[in-house]
């Protein structure tokens, strides 16, 4: 059987990795552009599709049936070819979206939710919340109800980002400020890379439910493996799937001290994990060309510290690497966004009589005790998990290993 992706644009697309665990079926991606929409779909050599953006709509008319779900979101994400050559034409985002909303464990049925977007993806979220019960309003930014009048949904329990604000690789950035809303219980993203989107970190921060559009993605995708290959398949896979995508997806980054083990417990990890390992400090240097005592003799602290905040930039908005970050990069609060999006963060402990100070710039200028109580609190603020070092390395990245992989 002989299935794919549909779209305009696929470079960072999951679904193979996906579809591998859910069938026995090749899985190709097909990057076609409007002008090759027509002939792909009456002749390509595919038995089922996914389709994405921007051709939701533009493979409706080649379909000859359309299921009942299509036809009432108007959208089509999922093609199959029948025995007769026909195409028939789902919607699996609906329930995609639905258990994403089951999952972040959030109720919806009388409240308020802001749908932000009104594309194809806020129609379906419209869809599902209103079949639970809930009072959707679209934000649009030409609609009536649009950015401007956020102040009339202070009311709000509910957001559910389908824009693609935020999405990498233009991170950072949020669509609105939550801290207009006080009523507010979670926000859900359909974004998934990065994981963690500004608004999401955002919500993390005032101690909302704050969940990303992966499982949304996976649940789809079981359903149109279902249509694909006409066997029922568990909902258990779900949750499996989306733990073992977000694993391989997920940076594991070390904080802590300088010489407390970042770069030898990141190397085990590493291997261990197949991701691929990086350390900042060195990042850094290569990018400057200089070694960082040069740095620090030719532009001080705070110049490093200016291309620190870069080089995590550069390294937080991607996935599946292991980073070790220099032990300062905690005395900068906007670090700590940039590590988290995509991030597990570990602070490595090793008592202070172990650390090396050879080549370490502030570790030979400072009292290292000094330092260690004035960054503590540093450490603990952008610490997911703290890990004791002072034991064998292969033990270190063991304990981080095991809490990752209970982790989702
Ligand atoms: P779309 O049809 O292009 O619609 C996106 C909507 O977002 C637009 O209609 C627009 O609404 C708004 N928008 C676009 N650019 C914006 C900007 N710069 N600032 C503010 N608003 C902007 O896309 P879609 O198919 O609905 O997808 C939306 C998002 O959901 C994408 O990020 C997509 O990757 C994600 N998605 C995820 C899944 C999943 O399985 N997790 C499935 C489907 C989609 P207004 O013009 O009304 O403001």
């Amino acid at each position: 059987m002989k299935c794919g992706l549909l779209g305009g644009k696929l470079a960072h697309s999951y679904s193979p990795q996906i579809h591998s665990q859910l069938g026995n079926y090749s899985y190709s991606l097909f990057e076609k552009s409007a002008e090759e929409l027509e002939d792909f779909l009456k002749n390509g050599d595919f038995t089922g599709l996914n389709v994405t953006i921007p051709y939701k709509k533009s493979v409706i008319p080649y379909c000859a049936e359309l299921s009942d779900c299509a036809k009432m979101l108007g959208a089509v994400n999922t093609v199959v070819r029948r025995n007769d050559g026909s195409l028939i034409g789902h919607n699996t985002d609906y329930s995609g979206f639905a258990t994403m909303l089951r999952t972040s464990g959030l109720s919806v049925s009388g409240k308020k939710v802001l749908v932000l977007g009104s594309g194809g993806a806020s129609n379906t979220v419209v869809a599902v919340l209103q079949a639970q019960g809930a009072d959707p309003v679209v934000i649009s930014r030409s609609g009536e109800n649009n950015y401007e009048k956020l102040h009339l949904h202070s009311d709000a329990a509910v957001i559910v980002n389908a824009t693609p604000v935020g999405m990498y690789p233009k991170v950072g950035v949020s669509p609105v400020d939550l801290t207009l809303f006080p009523a507010l219980e979670g926000v859900l993203d359909l974004i998934y890379n990065p994981a963690r989107t500004q608004l999401l970190l955002d919500a993390e921060s005032l101690g909302l439910i704050a969940c990303n559009g992966l499982e949304m993605l996976v649940a789809q995708a079981k359903e149109s493996a279902q249509w694909f290959t006409g066997n029922l398949i568990s909902d258990d896979v779900i949750p499996k799937i989306h733990r073992s995508l977000k694993n391989s997806m997920e940076n594991i980054i070390l904080i802590g001290m300088p010489g407390c083990g970042k770069t030898t417990v990141g190397g085990l990890l590493a291997k261990r994990t197949s991701k691929n390992f990086v350390d900042a400090d060195e990042y850094l240097a290569e990018k400057a060309g200089k070694t960082i005592p040069e740095i620090f003799a030719d532009i001080g602290e705070a110049g490093f510290r200016r291309l620190e905040t870069q080089t995590l930039a550069d390294l937080g908005k991607q996935s599946g690497l292991v980073i070790a970050t220099g032990g300062g990069c905690v005395t900068v609060d906007r670090n700590y966004p940039l590590l988290r999006q995509n991030g597990t963060l570990f602070w490595l402990q090793r008592s202070i009589s172990k650390l090396p100070v050879d080549g370490r710039p502030l570790s030979q200028t400072n009292d290292l005790e000094k330092m260690y109580e004035a960054r503590k609190p540093m450490y603990q603020r952008f610490a997911d998990h703290i890990v004791d070092n002072n034991c064998e390395p292969e033990t270190a990245a063991n304990t981080i290993a095991k809490i990752l992989e209970g982790n989702v």
